[in-house]
């Protein structure tokens, strides 16, 4: 079954819903339908064939889904790329995915026409722009290339290639197929939030990522997938979009941009009554936050957890979880939710060994999400997928009913004098801090201890906060070694594209000098970066 099926059938169920809708530009299923079969026939007729892939590097707006379910229609293999990557790293992705076309932006026009020796693979670049060397958007809906309906596909054909944001590495395409895909929606709809027709599903995150995954189910009901405008998170504008287009859901947030959204507006200015859902994951938040979240926006959120290798995903706490357990006062709350129905995870030591619930180790997964394997990357595959589990490279434990806790993942644990200390854990601590705004831990290199635990804490606006009162802070809760042995200062932490706090990209400048970051340590560290 192609994917495009989706598309097709919602286009036949509801012709005039509302498919995509950003600022005053709006478009039916069923126009979204004759767009997606033109852009799919046009690029056959830039020189691809089925099985190729085409790349697209844009902001968010209707034209990914156009594009995504364009590929889907030509039996091409679409490669989303973050749009707030570097040139040099989206010429990677093209480049390592051998993709034919890439379709971008004309913000990105200048950037890749000064590093144009990176991009000679391509057959032909598209703009959405007019821009020298590129053929506008407007090439792939001439209407005399448009195919009449999407090509046969087998449930294993490759239609996606999703590209690891690894923080360390070079980001590795993950495969998936349309089985994958259809499993993906399916899932979506029965185990985590069951979108309506009819209903508005808001994206305000990178649509190259998780928040256009959930775009998928949303099309599969006919939903309208509405897109918010500008290039920053805009928490004010967000809310403000809810309110005007009654919006059910938004799709899918970053916990740093929740906690973003509950310190610049007060929701009680907007009228949400409207919304049901707010989907987030792809990084933790800390439990205190998420208490302050419910309290502000009602028990309507829906977290997951999974990764690019096994997309929508591998566990879950529903809205109606998130509310049970916090009326409970239960701890799981601060959990990543129990696995999914057709998913089989476990932790493993660092021989595999499955271990018992409590016991912390490596996440694995299996089962029909789990992605066949990453592109022109044999043995990484082979590690990653070991003995047939998926392995994450995060580090948790499962209780005795099922719920997933989330430690870290396997490269961010730090190994001191001997004692492994979850950095998460040290984190939770210090955001009780009623001065503490933003907060990240890591080892440090230490002759002594191997490791030493390290905090760099931005401070809440007017506070005086010194390295010896967050130390003590620490104290009160926490056993000593556990401690942060030192403490640096920032004015704000650094965010990937995707939200996520780049932990890495700060430690790394204590390591600089460094060959190893495994010092005298006993532990073993395993998984992926
Ligand atoms: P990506 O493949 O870019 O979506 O990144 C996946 C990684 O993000 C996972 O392996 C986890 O380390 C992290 N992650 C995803 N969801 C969650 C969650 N709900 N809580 C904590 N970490 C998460």
């Amino acid at each position: 079954m192609n994917s495009f099926f989706f598309l097709d059938k919602a286009a036949r169920q509801w012709p005039e819903n509302l498919a995509q809708v950003q600022g005053e530009e709006s478009w039916t299923y069923r126009q979204f339908r004759e767009r997606a079969l033109a852009i799919g026939g046009n690029l056959l007729s830039l020189g691809c064939q089925p099985g190729d892939r085409v790349a697209f590097c844009l902001a968010n707006s209707p034209r990914i889904l156009e594009v995504v379910f364009g590929c889907f229609a030509a039996g091409l293999v679409v490669v989303p790329v973050n749009a707030r990557l570097h040139a040099r790293e989206m010429a990677y992705i093209v480049e390592n995915s051998g993709a034919k076309v890439l379709i971008h932006g004309g913000e990105f026009q200048d950037a890749i026409a000064s590093n144009a020796d990176l991009f000679c693979g391509l057959v032909a670049r598209v703009c959405l722009d007019d821009a020298a060397g590129t053929e506008h958007f407007d090439r792939l809906l001439y209407h005399v290339n448009a195919l009449a309906s999407a090509r046969e596909a087998v449930p294993e054909d490759i239609c996606w290639l999703f590209y690891t944001s690894g923080t360390t590495g070079k980001p590795k395409g993950a495969i998936w197929h349309h089985r994958m895909v259809a499993r993906m929606v399916m899932n979506y709809l029965a185990d985590l939030h069951n979108i309506q027709p009819g209903e508005t599903v808001l994206h305000c995150a990178p649509m190259s990522h998780g928040s256009g995954i959930i775009a998928l189910p949303a099309v599969a009901r006919g939903a309208t997938n509405a897109i918010t405008e500008g290039a920053s998170f805009d928490p004010d504008a967000l809310l403000r979009t809810v309110e005007r287009l009654k919006v059910s859901h938004i799709a899918f947030m970053a916990p740093t941009q929740i906690v973003k959204l509950l310190e610049d507006t007060d929701p009680a200015r907007y009228d949400l009554s409207s919304l049901r859902a707010i989907t987030y994951g792809g990084a933790p938040i800390y439990v205190d936050q998420l208490k302050q979240a419910i309290a502000a926006f009602g028990p309507i959120f829906v977290q997951l957890y999974g990764q690019g290798e096994a997309p929508i995903t591998i566990t879950g706490l529903t809205a109606a979880a998130h509310a049970r357990l916090l009326a409970a006062d239960d701890p799981r709350i601060g959990s990543a939710g129990q696995t999914r129905t057709d998913v089989e995870a476990a932790c493993v030591d660092a021989d595999d060994n499955l271990l018992p619930p409590g016991k912390p180790g490596e996440v694995v997964a299996r089962g029909e999400i789990v992605m066949p394997g990453y592109w022109n990357n044999p043995e990484a595959s082979a590690e990653t997928l070991r003995g047939g589990w998926l392995h994450t490279g995060d580090i948790g434990y499962f209780d005795e009913e099922g719920y997933l806790f989330l430690l870290d993942r396997a490269k961010d644990m730090v190994i001191s004098g001997g004692n492994n200390i979850y950095p998460r854990e040290v984190e939770e601590v210090l955001i009780l801090h009623p001065d503490i705004a933003e907060c990240v831990v890591f080892g440090i290199p230490d002759v002594y201890w191997g490791e030493a635990v390290h905090a760099v804490v931005v401070r809440r606006e007017g506070a005086t906060l010194s390295d010896k009162d967050v130390i003590a802070f620490c104290g009160e809760s926490l056993a000593g070694y556990k401690k942060p042995k030192a403490v640096d200062f920032l004015e704000a932490l650094p965010v990937s594209g995707y939200g996520k706090v780049l932990r890495r990209e700060i430690r790394d400048t204590y390591w600089h000098g460094h060959g190893s970051r495994i010092g005298g340590g006993a532990g073993k560290r395993a998984g992926k970066t």
